[in-house]
């Protein structure tokens, strides 16, 4: 040990310095694991230091005789020791396991640490774990003790990553368990061939770990130093295993958008960090995160007693001014809204919905106020999560089903098309109307999957039932605007169609006016791509949205719906009647086709078709129907 080249842990002492001072410069995580951290680096600093000091003992037994080198000796095999249970204290905290509230790990834990401390603190006088004689360092029988508590702690850190895979939140147990089983060979070639690289890989695994993990930067919000949403789930999973109760209050600014654009970013941002800074320092000592955009929550050891004072006390401040960086002052109103956890949810998702859907309904009904979400109703949550979940089962299990619902040619005189609509049903909630679980899939992303599964129906139906023999020339897809604004759609589109043989004509894509109002570079894109490919477009539901004729004019339409609303309506006054007119002798004069929906009577057929629409739908011809129930309505034409 004396000849030994100590370059590895001069490198390790300085880049665990390094660590450190990064460490203790970045804003303080309110985790187990981030405190364990500290501890193991400190350990493996202690450690490197003392197998320096050691070495160097060693070198001058002269001067500093057999005692204080074998002394320094105890110390660093100690601390190197330690460093492994230290080590598994901290994976143990990453995999969010409370040592210190079981008895079992804490009785292990503490046994480990007496092993080591008796088996080196008397092996002055026993030798038995290692020897220093003529000034010669030698590893004796009873270190096997110590590797075998070693192997111990290994063996815990190793199942307990793989056990627990889904309790580390960001770091993926792979580039953990590699960097572990290098250790052990680092350990090896240290105490074989003696050189000593066993710290120097410790301090590459805490880089690693404080690259990945413990970097305070990767879980702060850039704008304003708060801890981000990221963080919050993390947080959150060890409160809700911790099981004692907690306060989460949403803090949600109004119109914060009107400010950015009144004021500028930069005075939004600044506002926003203030917002961060005051309830980071209220009375609560709460632990602030910002949300989305313009959203904090701050999470304080409270109980609900305790919570509306907290509301209170923020609402208040929102009473006063806030300044901007050129010295004016600024009123702003926050939406307030708090849960008490696990009472009121008791677990991440159910708190990030409730809140959620509470900070919704508090912008609609109660701006700038405060709400308690258990006085709020919460079943139209419960039953958006319902059918959420409807969706997803049949989305997994492939059960949901396309109807056809026929649509009339006035000019041909027989059915020319058909309109595909989806249909679910759930086995405890029944037949689900599209009306209710599309907008749940297009706000969770869901309409993604769903859009391809139907269209991939829609072409199966087509090749299938040879649809090209009989009058239906094409069938309308209804595409929800999420699914144009994904890179790629048309792609994947016409990827569907070529599958089984489906010809561009033979689909034609509905979307609605509110797609077109939003279109954006990637929908446009889409669209391009698709009408090159040769698809054609429907305007759904026109009249519905704020029409504007500049978008009929700038899409590539071939037909236009109007709104099944309008053509009731144009049947209930006689103004809605004359509007319709109108509207239907512009679009004609811009030479599109009219697509009637709505149609259910005799009366409504002969009106519409007499006014100039080419296209009629709804009930009077036929409901949507399955797939045979439509072949055989077709055929009897
Ligand atoms: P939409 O595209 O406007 O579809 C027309 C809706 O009006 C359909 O309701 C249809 O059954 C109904 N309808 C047709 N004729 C009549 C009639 O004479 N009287 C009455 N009272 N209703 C009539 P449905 O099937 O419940 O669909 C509702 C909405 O759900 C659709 O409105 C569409 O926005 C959406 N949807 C349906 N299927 C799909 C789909 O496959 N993909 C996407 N993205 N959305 C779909
Ligand atoms: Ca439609
Ligand atoms: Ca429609």
């Amino acid at each position: 040990m004396a000849n030994w080249n100590l370059s590895f842990d001069y490198a390790s002492v300085f880049f665990l310095l390094l660590i450190l001072v990064w460490y203790l410069n970045e804003k303080m995580v309110p985790l187990r694991s981030h405190r364990a951290f500290l501890v193991l680096l400190i350990n493996d600093l202690l450690s490197a230091t003392l197998e320096i000091v050691a070495t160097w003992t060693l070198r001058n037994i002269e001067v500093v005789g057999y005692n204080g080198a074998f002394f320094t000796l105890t110390l660093s095999n100690l601390a190197v020791n330690i460093t492994c249970v230290t080590f598994t204290f901290y994976i143990l905290q990453l995999a969010h396991i409370d040592v210190l509230k079981n008895k079992i790990q804490h009785s292990l834990f503490i046994a480990a640490i007496a092993i080591e401390v008796i088996v080196l603190a008397v092996n002055y006088f026993t030798h038995w774990a290692f020897t220093l004689e003529d000034g010669v360092y030698r590893v004796s029988y009873a270190s096997l003790i110590l590797y075998a508590v070693d192997a111990v702690m290994f063996m815990i850190c190793i199942v307990t990553i793989i056990r627990f895979r889904k309790n580390f939140q960001f770091l993926r147990p792979a580039p953990l368990l590699f960097t572990m089983v290098f250790c052990v060979i680092m350990a090896t070639l240290q105490l074989t061939a003696y050189v000593p690289m066993l710290h120097l890989m410790i301090t590459s695994v805490c880089l690693t770990l404080f690259h990945y993990q413990q970097n305070a930067g990767t879980v702060t919000d850039m704008v304003t130093k708060q801890f981000n949403r990221r963080f919050l789930r993390e947080y959150l999973f060890s409160r809700f295993s911790d099981g004692k109760p907690f306060g989460v209050v949403a803090v949600a600014m109004d119109d914060f958008k009107f400010i950015n654009r009144t004021y500028g970013a930069e005075t939004g941002d600044s506002l926003l960090y203030q917002v961060g800074e005051y309830l980071g320092k209220i009375r609560s000592h709460g632990i602030v995160f910002r949300l989305g955009s313009d959203q904090f929550y701050l999470v304080v050891d409270r109980q609900i007693s305790q919570l509306s004072f907290v509301a209170e006390e923020i609402r208040a401040r929102f009473h006063e001014p806030w300044n901007t960086q050129t010295g004016n002052s600024i009123m702003m109103s926050a939406s307030l809204c708090y849960i008490e956890c696990p009472k009121d949810a008791d677990s991440y998702d159910s708190m990030i919905d409730t809140l959620d859907y509470s900070v919704s309904f508090a912008k609609k009904n109660k701006k700038g106020g405060i709400i308690y979400v258990g006085d709020l109703d919460l079943s139209k949550l419960r039953q958006e999560k319902a059918i959420e979940k409807a969706v997803k089962l049949a989305i997994d299990r492939d059960t949901l089903q396309v109807y056809y619902q026929p649509i009339f040619s006035v000019e041909q005189g027989v059915y020319n098309s058909a309109e595909a609509l989806v249909r679910l049903q759930d086995e405890t909630l029944g037949w689900i109307s599209p009306e209710d679980f599309i907008p749940i899939a297009e706000k969770n992303g869901m309409i993604v999957e769903m859009g391809e599964m139907i269209l991939a129906k829609v072409c199966r139906f087509i090749r299938d039932f040879h649809l090209s023999d009989t009058t239906i020339q094409y069938i309308e897809v209804n595409i929800s605007p999420i699914q144009l604004r994904q890179p790629g759609f048309a792609g994947r589109f016409l990827q569907i169609l070529g599958d089984y043989s489906v010809r561009p004509e033979q689909i034609n894509i509905e979307i609605t006016e509110m797609t077109a109002v939003n279109s954006s570079v990637i929908v446009q894109q889409n669209i391009r791509e698709l009408v090159e490919a040769g698809i054609t477009f429907s305007l759904d539901d026109y009249g519905s949205g704020n029409a504007n004729i500049d978008y009929i004019n700038h899409m590539p339409f071939k037909l236009i719906k109007i709104d099944k609303y309008i053509i009731w309506d144009s049947f209930k006054s006689q103004k809605a009647g004359i509007t319709l007119s109108y509207t239907i002798g512009m679009l004609n004069a811009l030479e599109l086709c009219i697509v009637a929906e709505g149609v259910e009577t005799e009366e409504m057929r002969e009106h519409l078709a007499k006014v100039g629409c080419h296209y009629l739908q709804g009930w009077y011809y036929s409901k949507a129907v399955p797939e045979q129930e439509f072949i055989q309505l077709v055929a009897a034409q």
